[in-house]
């Protein structure tokens, strides 16, 4: 039965930690996986978590019931309320819903469930390029894949005027994947003001937005100013969803904790779309998992939690930033060939360092530095003891 099964292509970024964790030179550094780690390089449970956990265990009144098809609903709401501000509109007009889901991934999709199966959408727009999995999940849900041009490669920033024209030309009622901040791989955002140009355009041409929020806070530290994008389109009353992922804010990549944001223009259709929802959700995971949600739930539900959990985001997105200028720096004081200003202006965890594949496959062989082919690194990879080694390794590789 199983003699015609192919070998699949390896997933590039496990593949890279694998080929790290075989390696035995001691000066070698895993830049690919997307992951915090201290500047020890040591994977982070952030304090606020273990605190909530500690309370979770000492409550006797918890179990392991099934959770509702739709999850945990004080995760769901104080969710959609970190996402969307407290006083939103949408939230104070019952005109969002949530849906708890297995991660960021989960959130996407059960969105391309429903958008498929429900409204009957077919196609789907994503940068050039985007996060690597949203062409399969897309794809897996029956979609035909569009990309609309984001990265100018000449200038290492955002072409704008090349994404305006592809979004305009792109047929009614196509979905669109916006990057909601820190955008995956680039580590390049729109301004506010191309945010609202970007918005217009979707409203004019019947786009159906689905954004993509997986890493709010990661980028400037601050849980608001991350969330403009989100809030501003939730504020035009259109109807769209957004991917929530605590994976990386939380550091809860392995609990599988998401949510899928619905905000509409009124509330009248929600019961509709929850009901339809919750059978997409039936037969994909029927009920999600609860030790994540959970920890938010407790986290975001008290006072001091919140704001300790507020400074641990802040201690995450410091230390990438203090790493982003020295790696800058160190390129800097050896005159490495090339412009390296984008390392700093870019945002979030990753830095799309316009790398080569032979550049990068130069790094990998003879240095041991491990990173996607695209030349994008996760700047969690960098501490304070490899990033000589990292620029000098880039260095090398530029100047081979
Ligand atoms: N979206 C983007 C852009 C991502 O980079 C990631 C994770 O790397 C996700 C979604 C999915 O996150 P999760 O691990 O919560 O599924």
């Amino acid at each position: 039965v199983f003699k015609n099964v192919e070998m699949a292509p390896p997933i590039q970024v496990f593949q890279l930690t694998k080929m790290y964790n075989e390696c035995s030179n001691e000066n070698k550094v895993n830049l690919g996986v997307g992951a915090y780690r201290t500047d020890e390089g040591k994977p982070w449970v952030l304090p606020v978590v273990r605190e909530a956990e500690s309370q979770m265990a000492a409550d006797l009144t918890l179990n392991h019931e099934y959770l509702p098809v739709a999850g945990m609903p004080d995760f769901r709401t104080s969710a959609t309320k970190i996402l969307l501000g407290t006083n939103h509109a949408a939230i104070s007009e019952n005109r969002t819903e949530s849906f708890q889901a297995l991660g960021g991934t989960g959130a996407l999709r059960l969105a391309a469930a429903f958008l498929g199966n429900v409204l009957g959408f077919k196609v789907v727009y994503v940068s050039n390029p985007t996060w690597g999995n949203h062409k399969g999940i897309f794809k897996s849900a029956g979609f035909s894949i569009k990309e609309y041009r984001y990265w100018d490669n000449a200038n290492r920033s955002l072409d704008f005027s090349g994404m305006m024209e592809d979004l305009s030309n792109a047929p009614e009622n196509a979905v669109v994947i916006l990057h909601g901040v820190a955008h995956n791989p680039t580590g390049v955002d729109p301004t506010p003001d191309q945010w609202k140009t970007i918005c217009q355009t979707c409203i004019d041409k019947k786009l159906f937005v689905l954004i993509d929020c997986a890493y709010q806070g990661f980028a400037s530290g601050d849980l608001d100013q991350d969330a403009f994008a989100s809030r501003y389109f939730a504020d035009q009353r259109m109807d769209m969803f957004v991917a929530q992922s605590f994976s990386k804010n939380f550091g809860l990549y392995n609990e599988r904790t998401g949510n899928l944001v619905v905000v509409t223009k009124d509330a009248s259709k929600l019961p509709e779309i929850r009901s339809q929802m919750e059978i997409q959700i039936r037969v994909i995971w029927s009920n999600p998992p609860n030790h994540g949600a959970r920890i938010v739930a407790t986290v975001l539900n008290n006072k001091a939690y919140y704001e300790q959990w507020k400074g641990d985001i802040l201690t995450m997105a410091n230390r990438i930033k203090k790493m982003r200028q020295e790696l800058y720096d160190a390129l800097r004081d050896m005159s490495t060939p090339g412009n390296w200003s984008h390392i700093t202006k870019q945002i979030g965890m990753f830095s799309y360092t316009g790398l080569s594949e032979e550049q990068v496959e130069l790094m990998k062989t003879k240095y041991n530095i491990y990173l996607l082919s695209s030349g994008r690194i996760s700047m969690c990879g960098i501490t304070s003891k490899n990033v000589a080694y990292v620029a000098k390794a880039i260095d090398a590789a530029v100047r081979a």
